[in-house]
């Protein structure tokens, strides 16, 4: 007899365990350098660069993403790098 046991298969998950944490620094260019970290609880996002010290701070929301985090830092970087460049006129 032995009556064919169907098992149900589970769904096909989305694997969501290896979210990239781990970016380039901008400072050294080194392409693992920089790795984030989300303080949901705080909610506080810190991009640290293990290779030259750089880090980066600012607030996070439950939705924030460690990339979003990567990207406002180099926003930051290239609006400091711009003003900087930019204050060359004479008044
Ligand atoms: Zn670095």
């Amino acid at each position: 007899m032995g009556k064919r046991k169907s098992r149900a298969k589970p769904p096909p998950k989305k694997r969501m365990d290896k979210l990239d944490t781990v970016f380039s620094c901008p400072f050294c260019n080194h392409g693992t350098g920089v790795e984030c970290r989300l303080d949901v609880k705080n909610s506080i996002g810190e991009a640290f660069c293990r290779i030259c010290q750089a880090s980066f701070s600012t607030t996070i929301t439950a939705l924030t993403e460690p990339i979003d985090l990567y990207s406002e830092w180099i926003d930051e970087c290239e609006r400091v790098n711009g003003v900087e460049y930019d204050d060359d006129g004479d008044a």
